[in-house]
Order: C-alpha cells, then structure tokens, then sequence
C-alpha cells in the first residue's frame, strides 16, 4: 500500500505536454483579422456565439479562442452576451427543432450590417445528427450564411482564418460597389 501511495506521488501526472506555442502565427491571423474588421467597421469585431443544438465539440474550440494560449480579446476581439451588440452570429451544430425559432430571433435582433458564421460540419447540413427526429438541418435553412467553416471541430486556428475570408470577402464587396 505504502509503495503505492509513494508511486502515485513520485509519478508525473499522465497528461500530455501542451504543444509550442506558435505565438507568431495566431498573432498575426489575430492582427489580420482586427485591421479587416476596422477597414469594413471603424472598430474591432464583436461576436455573438449560438450553439443551436451541437454537440458541445465546436464550443470548446471556440471557448479556445478566449483562453490563455489564444487570447483574442488582446486583439480588440469580442464575444458579446447580446446579439444587439454583435456583428457576427457564429453558429454551431445542426439546428435542433427547439432552437429554430430562437436562432431566428437572434439572426433577427442582430443589427445590420450583420453576417453569420456557420462552424462545423453539422452547421453545414446536420452532419451526423442530419435525418433525426428533432433535427431542422443546417444553419443555412434557417438563416442565411455568409461563411462555412469546416471541420469536426474546426481548430481554433481555422476558425479564425475564416473569419479573416469572411471580412476579406466583405471589404472587396464594398470596394466593388463603391468604384
Ligand atoms: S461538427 Fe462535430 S464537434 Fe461540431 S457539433 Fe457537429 S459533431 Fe459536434
């Protein structure tokens, strides 16, 4: 017993060791993502997360992009309690029955000029929960999306260099329109 309790002392924990930090890339996909939301906004970019019925997986690669080894908000960057306060709706999972009619508030409460960010393949058409019982489908039969962000979960990384596509592909739209 005593050989043990000594062993499970003198033992390194078994979790795995955290990968280098490669600080140079997510900076300046951050600091790329900020100059594009200034071009299009004045100011940096707030976000309103829906989770309309994941699986919990794409949240935790999302909840990432605030944690110490991400840091977002260093960037300006914001997750916002409100749709009133965003201009992104970043939206998770199929679209559970349940959640249709709130995603739609939400869409609807969120002010102009406003995009929606689906993330995950279940965002995209269902993914594995596509065909069940209390499943509508994908984000973009419920509102309209302006960008989808693969994966099962996407990375952090990824879902930053989609919001980057996004305001890029926003900020040519406007050039165009106003040449
Ligand atoms: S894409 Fe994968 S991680 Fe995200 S909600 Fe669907 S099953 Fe979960």
């Amino acid at each position: 017993m005593r050989r043990l309790i000594l062993g499970g002392l003198l033992r390194p924990p078994l979790t795995e060791a955290r990968p280098a930090p490669d600080e140079s890339m997510v900076g300046e996909l951050a600091a790329a993502l900020d100059r594009a939301a200034f071009k299009r906004l004045g100011r940096s970019l707030s976000i309103r997360e829906v989770d309309a019925g994941s699986c919990n997986g794409c949240e935790l690669e999302i909840v990432a992009l605030n944690n110490a080894y991400y840091d977002l908000e260093r960037f300006g960057l914001r997750f916002v309690a409100s749709p009133r306060h965003a201009d992104v709706l970043m939206v998770t999972g199929p679209v559970t029955k349940n959640m249709r009619e709130a995603l739609k508030r939400t869409y609807d409460a969120t002010p102009e000029p406003k995009w929606v960010v689906a993330v995950g393949d279940c965002a995209l058409n269902g993914g594995c929960f596509a065909g069940s019982y209390a499943v509508v489908g994908g984000v973009g039969q419920v509102v309209p999306v302006d960008l989808h962000v693969p994966g099962c979960p996407p990375p952090p990384v990824e879902i930053l260099k989609g919001l980057i596509a996004l305001l890029d592909r926003v900020n040519a739209k406007s050039r165009v329109a106003t040449a």
